[in-house]
């Protein structure tokens, strides 16, 4: 196989035009469609967060309640349950949530199965290599002392059900597949029609999509946001922003015979090759979770890299694999068991990636508008406080029309949950001259609380990266079936069920440069990819696109690809993510 550098994933953009397949103009007849108040689109933490916030005011204003109709608010999830498709460390900032319910303790989330415990020790350490693991003084960005280690997916699910008790009707196994345009302003979205055959075609049971017509609507579709895309695109809302970017990160939750007292975080070198030609970014996290239901010991450990690398053999999920032959890891997990796994890509751009959060009739909350801390790996805080946010902005233009939904913006800049975001803004972007190169800038960042470096520093896109078939493969491990395992007998475990004869929902070219498509085969965690055994070595292949896999992690549409909205109900059935 060639090693020759200049393949870049832009230069063979997947055959997707946004715009023109994603935003509807020309809208159903009221008997056609369903009317609703504020459509939420992604019961995922940020969408339920906002569900719950505005039906609470909703509840003390009925006035505005009754303009909103039978259906006040509406979330839409594509998931079989919400929280089916969410998946997150997770180390989660305490102070939004406990703003959001009042009156539940910390004690009542893990009695509702979703919070493991507090942090209350933790450690940092560097790996030289896979045996050698050396504490460090615990940077600022991983102080996690005081926060709560949970679960994405059961968090959704608890909100999910404290906002249909408040009134929210959740239309899972629903994706919405097209925003609703007219005038210059969203008026909802139309749901994805369902049984639909392989080439597009009507079967027996097949079923049209719906308008779904909202007097507001609310973008929570998490990272890679199928409509938030468009919605971009259609309003020039990232017109004066940097480009986004992104991170994969792949984990496992596994039953273990000792209980782990502390969060530990890994930042390297090992397992990566973090030098300027395979430029791999990224580190290893482990956390305790003690099931108090069921006084289970579990761990949730996983791997995250940045997606700007070159090594087009570079594999989140083998990474994950190498990682847990570390010798720290070994000792952890040795003589458990691997209960669950899961794959997903979150925003890295911060502060100056973030797209304009409003436009006219809807907002934009959560990983859909970037809000992710990426020095710290810190969302699900961000996701509730915009949630709540949005919400409050939501019921203020509601109540009184003609109140702009930018207040929300406003609101978001000025929170803690802003302010914290602007002070990392400049923290990561040094990393895309190199890890060695980039640290001391890093470190000025966080040292300097955002003072320093000044102004705006650029990023540029993942997919401009050149990338070459490099080596980092020949040191992933073999799969045992019992420690270390493949990607097939993992997306098994995920739960991931798709029709077999569903419409391709992957946006690929189906002939390109063998350096792209090793990208492609190495970096999707769910072995979507494949190249003919009897490809050439170099120039053009075929690729084969194994789409009843995908688990909608998002990945390769930081390289070069598309994920789209699946048929509703389709892909992963995360747990405990
Ligand atoms: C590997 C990893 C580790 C992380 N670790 C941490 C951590 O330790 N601490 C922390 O605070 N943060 C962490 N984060 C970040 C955090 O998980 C996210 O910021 C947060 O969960 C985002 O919530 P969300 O509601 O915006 O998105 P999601 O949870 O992704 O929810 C979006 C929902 O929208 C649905 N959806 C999307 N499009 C459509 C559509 N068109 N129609 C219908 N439904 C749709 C999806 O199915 C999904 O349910 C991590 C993230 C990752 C990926
Ligand atoms: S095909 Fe699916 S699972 Fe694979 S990288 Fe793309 S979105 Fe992720």
């Amino acid at each position: 196989m060639s090693a020759r550098a200049g393949v870049v994933p832009a230069d063979h953009p997947p055959p997707v035009d946004s715009r023109r397949e994603f935003i509807r103009r020309e809208l159903d007849g009221e008997e056609d469609r369903i009317d609703v108040g504020v459509a939420i689109v992604g019961g995922g933490t940020a969408g339920l967060a906002c569900a719950n916030r505005l039906l609470a005011l909703l509840a003390e204003d009925p006035q505005t309640a009754e303009r909103l109709g039978e259906v006040p608010v509406a979330v839409i999830e594509k998931a079989t349950v919400c929280g089916g498709h969410s998946l997150s460390g997770a180390v989660m900032r305490p102070q939004p949530l406990l703003e959001l319910f009042p009156g539940l303790t910390r004690e009542q989330w893990r009695g509702e199965g979703f919070a493991f415990g507090e942090v209350t020790r933790e450690a940092v350490y560097l790996l030289p290599g896979p045996r050698a693991a050396v504490r460090i003084p615990t940077p600022r960005p991983f102080r996690n002392h005081g926060a709560e280690v949970i679960s994405v997916a059961a968090l959704a699910r608890f909100l999910a059900r404290r906002a249909e008790e408040a009134g929210a009707h959740v239309l899972t196994e629903t994706a919405a597949t097209q925003l609703l345009v007219a005038d210059g302003c969203v008026r909802g979205v139309r749901s994805g029609d369902r049984g639909r055959g392989r080439d597009g075609e009507p079967l027996g049971n097949f079923e049209p999509g719906t308008d779904i017509r909202a007097q507001v609507t609310v973008l929570a579709e998490g990272s890679w946001g199928h409509l938030t895309g468009a919605a971009i695109r259609e309003f020039g809302l990232s017109d004066d922003r940097e480009p986004q970017v992104w991170e994969l990160g792949v984990k496992e939750v596994w039953r273990v015979p000792r209980p782990l007292d502390r969060v530990i975080h890994t930042l390297g070198p090992w397992p990566l090759s973090p030098g300027a030609r395979s430029r791999q970014v990224g580190g290893g996290w482990i956390y305790p979770m003690r099931d108090e239901r069921t006084g289970e010991h579990l761990v949730s450990v996983g791997f995250v890299i940045d997606l700007d690398y070159a090594d087009a053999t570079t594999s989140a999920h083998d990474l994950l694999q190498l990682f847990k032959c570390h010798r720290l890891l070994r000792g952890i997990l040795e003589g458990g068991e691997r209960v669950s796994w899961g794959a997903k890509a979150l925003p890295g751009g911060g502060w100056w990636s973030m797209p304009r959060l409003s436009m006219p009739g809807a907002a934009i909350v959560g990983d859909a508008g970037g809000l992710v801390d990426t020095v710290a790996l810190k969302g699900v805080h961000h996701a509730i406080n915009s949630g709540r946010l949005a919400a409050e902005a939501i019921h203020a233009a509601l109540a009184r029309p003609g109140e702009p939904l930018e207040s929300y913006e406003r609101a978001l800049e000025q929170s803690p949950g802003g302010r914290e975001l602007y002070r990392v803004r400049n923290a990561r972007q040094p990393f895309q001259q190199g890890f060695v190169r980039g640290l001391p800038l890093v470190n000025l960042a966080i040292a300097s609380r955002g003072r320093l470096p000044p102004g705006r520093l650029a990023w540029h896109r993942d997919d401009e990266r050149q990338m070459f078939v490099g080596s980092t493969a020949r040191r992933y491990p073999k799969a045992d079936g019992r420690y270390t395992f493949d990607k097939l007998s993992s997306v098994y475990v995920s739960g991931t069920a798709t029709r077999d004869d569903a419409p391709n929902h992957i946006r690929v070219r189906a002939r390109v440069p063998r350096e792209l498509a090793e990208t492609w085969r190495w970096m999707c965690p769910a072995g979507v990819f494949e190249i003919p055994a009897d490809a050439p070595a170099d120039g053009d292949v075929d690729v084969i696109v194994n789409y009843t896999n995908c688990v909608q992690c998002g990945a390769i549409t930081a390289k070069g690809g598309r994920l789209t909205t699946p048929e509703g109900g389709d892909g992963p059935r995360y747990q405990q993510m």
